[in-house]
C-alpha cells in the first residue's frame, strides 16, 4: 500500500549489517522518528532473540524490550532490558497462585518487582511496566505504539465497533486497562482464542501489533496507522475539513506580532503564578493546528473533558486550563484577570479531583497548577521542570488535539474516567519512579541571562552556570559570538527530547541573543525574546564592560569618557531597571550580578575613565540592592586583570600595558606570548602569585546566582588574587 500518513524509513541495506538486537534498536529508531507513529517517550518495542546463556552455555530465548524511561527515537542498545522469556512466562503460575490478584490489585504490582529476577546477563536497565504485553503475545517481534490516528479511534465512544469496521478481523479490541500483568494476560487470551489476529486496539490508549519477522512487524505497524489515518481523513474532509473542525471557528487568531507582544507581556507573570511551589520553564505553541483548536467553538467543552492516553496526561495533567478570553473584543487586562480567575478555579478542581479519587495509601497531592494553558487568539503555553520537559508537555497536548480532531471526525471523543486517570497519576509504582529520579541540580528550573557571554568571563560564567542546570541566555553586542556560546552549551548538553515549541520557543538549554545595554529598547526586546523562549528568567549577570585606553599623552578624550560610563555604569543600570519590571511581574526571587573591578578602589595612572566608572558601578550595586529588595539580590564581582580570553585585552592594550610597566617585549612576538607576560606580571603583584583565570571569576558569579549566599545583598566579591591596595574598607 502507498503510505501517505506515515513514512517507511526501513533500509534493507542498513538492517542487513546489524545483529538482532541492533535491528531492534534500528526498528525502534525508525518508528520513534515519525511523530505520527508515536509520541516522545511513548510506546515500546521488543524482540525475542535466541542467545547463549552465560550460566549454562545453552541457547535460550531472551526478550529484549525497551526499558523504563528513554525514547524510541533516540534509544540505543542500553535503553533495552533483556529478560529470560521462559521465566517471564513462568511468572504466570506464580501470579495465578496469589489470592490477591486482579486488575490494580497488590499481586499485579508485585509482579513488576519479579521482572528483575528474570534479568538475562546482568543487564541493569529497569524493565518497563509493559513487559508482560511483549512477553505474553506470540510474535517474535512486537510494537506497541501511541499513534494519534489510532488513539483517535481508541478514544472514540464506539471504539470497539469502529475497530471492527476499519480493520475487520485483523485487529481485536481490549477495553481500557491500566498497563500491567492483567493486560498482558488479556492480550494472551485474545491471541490464543483467535490466532488470525495480528494486532489489538487498546481502548483509550493505543495499539499493539506483532509478527515473527521484524521488518514485517514494522511495515504492519505502519499499515495499521495508515489505514486508521485514511479512514479519519476521509470522514474529516466529508464533514468540512479544517473549516468545520471542532465545530468551526469562534474566534480569529491575532496577528503573529500581536501574539508575540501579548505572550511576552503575560508569560513572566503567568510563570510566577504557576511556580508557587516549584519553578517551571515555559514553551509557547502558536502554529495553525493549535490555533484552530483554541479558536474553535468546541475547545472549551473538549479541553474540559481532559486528555486520554495515559502517557499524555502524566505531563499535561488531567485537563488544561482553557481561558475563555475573546481576542477580538477583550483587552490585555481582561486576559490577565481571566487567567487569574481560571487558575483559582483550576486549583480548586484539582484538589476536588484528588479528594474524590484518592485511596488510603495514595501519595500526597501534587502541584495543583495546570501545565497547559490554552488562550483563544494566542495559542498554548506549556510548562515543565526544564526546557526539554516543557517541550514534551507541549508536544503531548499537540497530540491530544490531534486525537480529539480524529475522534470528533469519526465519532465522539471521550476521555479516560477520572478515577482511572487518578490511578495512573498517583500509582504507587509511578511515585516510586519519581522518587528514584536523581536529585535536581542546584540551578535547575532557572533561566539565567548572561550579558557579555560572547567571550571572556561572560562566556566562562555561562558555561559554569549551565553545568548546574540553568538555561542560559547568552547575550552579546555581537550576535554571532552570543550564538557561538549558546551552541557550545547546547552541543554539550544536548537539545533534549520533546518535539514542540513555535519559533524561538522550540529552543534547547541555551539561546544566543544580541543586545546593546546602552539602549533601553534593545534590552526590552531581548528580555521579551527570553519570555517567549523560556517563559521568563530568574537572574541576570552583566559581564559586559569596556576599557578605553587613554591616548599616548595619557589623556582621555571626552567621547571616550562618555562611552566608558555609558557601558560600564549606565548599561548596568538600564539592565537592572528594565529587568525589574519583569521581575516584579513574575514575583519570584532572583539575582542581579554586576561586574565591577579591583580598580574601583585603587586610583591609578592611565585608567582614569575606567576606574571612575567602576567606582560608580560599585555604588550602583548598593543602590540597586535597595531599589530591587526584597525580590532581587544585587551583588557585584570585582575581578582584577583577567587577561586570558578577555575581549578587553586586544593586542594593542596588552602592548600598551607592557610598555607602561617597562616589561621587555618585541613587536614580532605572538599575542599569546605577550598576554602570558602581562598575566604573569599581574600575578606577581598579588598575594597568591598565580594568574587569575576566567574560571576563577565564573565561580564568583555562580556563588551569587545560587542561594548559598542567600542572605547577602549589596556586596562586592573581589576575585583579584589578593591585592592589598584594593582591600575594601
Ligand atoms: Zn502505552
Amino acid at each position: 500500500m502507498t503510505l501517505k500518513h506515515v513514512n517507511n524509513l526501513w533500509d534493507d541495506a542498513v538492517a542487513a549489517k546489524l545483529d538482532p538486537v541492533a535491528r531492534l534498536v534500528y526498528r525502534s529508531n525508525c518508528l520513534g522518528s515519525d511523530q505520527r507513529i508515536t509520541n516522545t517517550g511513548g510506546g515500546n518495542t521488543s524482540s525475542k532473540i535466541s542467545e547463549k546463556d552465560p550460566l549454562t552455555g545453552q541457547e535460550v530465548e531472551v526478550l529484549w524490550v525497551k526499558g523504563s524511561g528513554g525514547d524510541l527515537r533516540t534509544s540505543k542498545r542500553e535503553n533495552f532490558s533483556s529478560l529470560y522469556q521462559q521465566k517471564l512466562i513462568d511468572l504466570q503460575s506464580l501470579y495465578a497462585g496469589r489470592s490477591d490478584k486482579g486488575l490494580k490489585a497488590p499481586a499485579e504490582d508485585d509482579m513488576v518487582g519479579m521482572y528483575t529476577h528474570a534479568t538475562f546477563n546482568l543487564n541493569p536497565r529497569a524493565s518497563s511496566i509493559d513487559t508482560p504485553l511483549h512477553s505474553f503475545l506470540p510474535g517474535k517481534h512486537v510494537d506497541h505504539m501511541h499513534p494519534n490516528a489510532i488513539i483517535s479511534i481508541a478514544a472514540s465512544k464506539n471504539c470497539a465497533a469502529l475497530t471492527k469496521e476499519i480493520f475487520g478481523g485483523e485487529m481485536d479490541y481490549v477495553p481500557w486497562m491500566r498497563p500491567g500483568f492483567e493486560l498482558g494476560l488479556a492480550m494472551q487470551e485474545i491471541s490464543r482464542k483467535n490466532p488470525g489476529v495480528k494486532a489489538i486496539m487498546m481502548g483509550q490508549h493505543g495499539f499493539i501489533s506483532w509478527d515473527d519477522d521484524d521488518k514485517t512487524c514494522y511495515l504492519e505497524t505502519l499499515r495499521f496507522i495508515e489505514t486508521a489515518a485514511e479512514f479519519i481523513e476521509k470522514k474529516y474532509a466529508a464533514k468540512g475539513g479544517d473549516a468545520a473542525a471542532f465545530g468551526g471557528a469562534k474566534y480569529q487568531s491575532l496577528a503573529p506580532e500581536k501574539r508575540a507582544e501579548i505572550f511576552a507581556a503575560i508569560l513572566p507573570w503567568l510563570r510566577g503564578q504557576v511556580s508557587q511551589q516549584k519553578r517551571f520553564i515555559g514553551t509557547v505553541q502558536d502554529d495553525e493546528k493549535i490555533l484552530r483548536f483554541v479558536n474553535s467553538r468546541d475547545a472549551a467543552r473538549l479541553s474540559e473533558l481532559g486528555t486520554s492516553c495515559p502517557d499524555h496526561f502524566l505531563r499535561t495533567k488531567i485537563k488544561p486550563l482553557f481561558v475563555d478570553w475573546n481576542p477580538q473584543a477583550e483587552d490585555f487586562a481582561a486576559l490577565k484577570k481571566k487567567i487569574a480567575d481560571g487558575l483559582v478555579a483550576y486549583r480548586k478542581d484539582y484538589a476536588a479531583y484528588y479528594e474524590k479519587c484518592k485511596h488510603a495509601n495514595s501519595p500526597a497531592m501534587r502541584d495543583p497548577n495546570p501545565t497547559v494553558v490554552l488562550i483563544p487568539g494566542l495559542g498554548m503555553v506549556a510548562w515543565g521542570k526544564d526546557k526539554s520537559e516543557s517541550r514534551v508537555t507541549a508536544e503531548f497536548y499537540n497530540c491530544a488535539v490531534e486525537v480529539m480532531r480524529g475522534a470528533e471526525a469519526i465519532d465522539e471523543y471521550i476521555a479516560l474516567p477520572q478515577q482511572e486517570a487518578f490511578d495512573i497519576e498517583y500509582w504507587l509504582l509511578e511515585e516510586a519512579k519519581l522518587k528514584r529520579m536523581p536529585a535536581e541540580k542546584e540551578l535547575a528550573r532557572q533561566t539565567v541571562v548572561v550579558i557579555g557571554a560572547g567571550s571572556g568571563i561572560g562566556k566562562e560564567a555561562a558555561h559554569r552556570l549551565s553545568k548546574e542546570g540553568a538555561n542560559i541566555v547568552s547575550v552579546d553586542l555581537n550576535l554571532a559570538a552570543a550564538e557561538a556560546t549558546a551552541k557550545e552549551i547546547t552541543d554539550r548538553l544536548g537539545q533534549g527530547i520533546g518535539v514542540a515549541g513555535s519559533g524561538i520557543s522550540g529552543c534547547g538549554p541555551a539561546i544566543g541573543l544580541a543586545a546593546n545595554i546602552t539602549d533601553r529598547a534593545s534590552i526590552r526586546a531581548m528580555l521579551d525574546q527570553v519570555a517567549l523562549a523560556y517563559g521568563g528568567f530568574d537572574s541576570i549577570c552583566v559581564t559586559a564592560g569596556t576599557f578605553v585606553p587613554s591616548d599616548t599623552t595619557g589623556h582621555i578624550p571626552d567621547d571616550k569618557w562618555a562611552i566608558t560610563f555609558s557601558i560600564n555604569v549606565t548599561g548596568s543600570y538600564l539592565v537592572g531597571d528594565e529587568a525589574a519590571k519583569t521581575w516584579r511581574e513574575q514575583g519570584l526571587r532572583g539575582n542581579l550580578v554586576l561586574t565591577t573591578s579591583a580598580n574601583a578602589v585603587v586610583a591609578k595612572k592611565g585608567s582614569l575613565a575606567y576606574d571612575t566608572s567602576k567606582a560608580a558601578a560599585n555604588h550602583l550595586v548598593r543602590e540597586l540592592a535597595i531599589e530591587l529588595a526584597p525580590l532581587v539580590r544585587v551583588n557585584g564581582v570585582a575581578p582584577a586583570t583577567v587577561v586570558q580570553g578577555s575581549a578587553m585585552f586586544p593586542r594593542d592594550r596588552v602592548v600598551g600595558s607592557l610598555a607602561k610597566y617597562n616589561i621587555p617585549y618585541t613587536d614580532d612576538e605572538t599575542t599569546g606570548s605577550l598576554v602570558g607576560k602581562l598575566a604573569q606580571f599581574y600575578a606577581d603583584r598579588t598575594l597568591t602569585k598565580a594568574p587569575i583565570t576566567p574560571a576563577d571569576q565564573a565561580e564568583a558569579y555562580f556563588l551569587w546566582i545560587t542561594n548559598r549566599l542567600g542572605k547577602t545583598t549589596g556586596q562586592i566579591l573581589t576575585v583579584d588574587g589578593g591585592l592589598h591596595e584594593a582591600f575594601l574598607r
